[in-house]
């Protein structure tokens, strides 16, 4: 599933190759545009909060794009792809080509009225980040799942289940400590953050640091059943069986239930690799050290 980085990726290379072409066609396939054609239209800007996606235009108005579970969007013709299943196809006059593939969510709005759609959502992870804000919305609920607090998007806006799955790890907790139970939730917030933020900027979706260009996950999609760190077993829950309906995996050893401590050497051991930590000093109360603005992918 396409998570906040994903998104504030897309959004950047939807501006870097588009923003101010002109639109020469579109073809619609979705029931809510029917009636939209930006032909003739100039696309201004991007903007990205948590998972939903804007591309702004010279009229005052925005395509808003969520891509759920399944939708993409890519450049070119993806004349592979079944064109029912292509809901929008945007030509530039550049030569460029925007395509919507699989998009379940897609609105014509006013440009000014972005805050309809992401105003009840928390902080942006990858964008104007408040960690404090973002602390005490996932810690509002003491009695919830960590899991599922970080993945309510009214909490924080971004995370999605590879952060929700691995920064437990990393920090040593497991996904299913009562939130209430975690003695610095805002380091872990902010452990997260410096991933999502990195991987933002740099892509792919990596939490391991290793083999940077592939997607590598500490915990989440893990084949094997011992634990990369400590060689313990590996549990794993299906999303029909997890409480907060994803799919969760924790190691039964160093993420028991009773560690309600963020393990501060544990993650800076595991990030060793991972340029995340260029943005984390975690010897302090506060380990969020990055300039926001050095990892600005959401502003433009
Ligand atoms: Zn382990």
């Amino acid at each position: 599933m396409p998570e906040g980085d994903t998104i504030a990726r897309l959004a950047a290379s939807v501006r870097e190759r588009v923003a101010g072409a002109t639109v020469e066609s579109m073809i619609v396939r979705h029931p809510r545009l029917a009636t939209v054609d930006l032909t003739g239209s100039t696309l201004t800007k991007t903007s990205s909060h948590g998972k939903h996606l804007f591309l702004h235009f010279d009229d005052g108005k925005a395509l808003h794009i969520h891509l759920l579970m399944q939708g993409k969007v890519v450049f070119g013709r993806a004349r592979e792809v079944e064109e029912w299943r292509r809901r929008f196809e945007i030509r530039f006059n550049t030569g460029e080509t925007v395509v919507g593939i699989d998009i379940p969510l897609l609105h014509h709005v006013s440009s000014s009225s972005t805050d309809d759609f992401v105003g009840h959502l928390g902080t942006d992870l990858c964008g104007d980040l408040d960690l404090e804000l973002a602390t005490t919305k996932v810690g509002r609920d003491p009695g919830r799942h960590l899991s599922a607090a970080l993945l309510d998007q009214r909490n924080v806006a971004g995370f999605g289940n590879i952060y929700a799955v691995d920064t437990p790890f990393i920090c040593g907790v497991s996904p299913f400590t009562r939130v209430g139970d975690v003695d610095d939730v805002g380091a872990l917030i902010a452990i997260g953050a410096a991933l999502i933020r990195t991987n933002a900027v740099r892509g792919p979706q990596n939490t391991t640091g290793r083999r940077l260009h592939l997607t590598e996950h500490w915990m989440l999609n893990i084949k094997r059943r011992d634990c990369p760190l400590c060689g313990g077993d590996v549990k794993k829950m299906s999303g029909s069986q997890s409480p907060w309906q994803r799919r969760t995996a924790w190691c039964t050893t160093c993420q028991r239930d009773r560690n309600h401590t963020i393990d501060r050497e544990r993650a800076a051991k595991l990030l060793s690799m991972h340029p995340a930590r260029h943005l984390l000093d975690l010897r302090q109360a506060h380990p969020f050290i990055g300039d926001l603005g050095a990892v600005e992918i959401n502003s433009r």
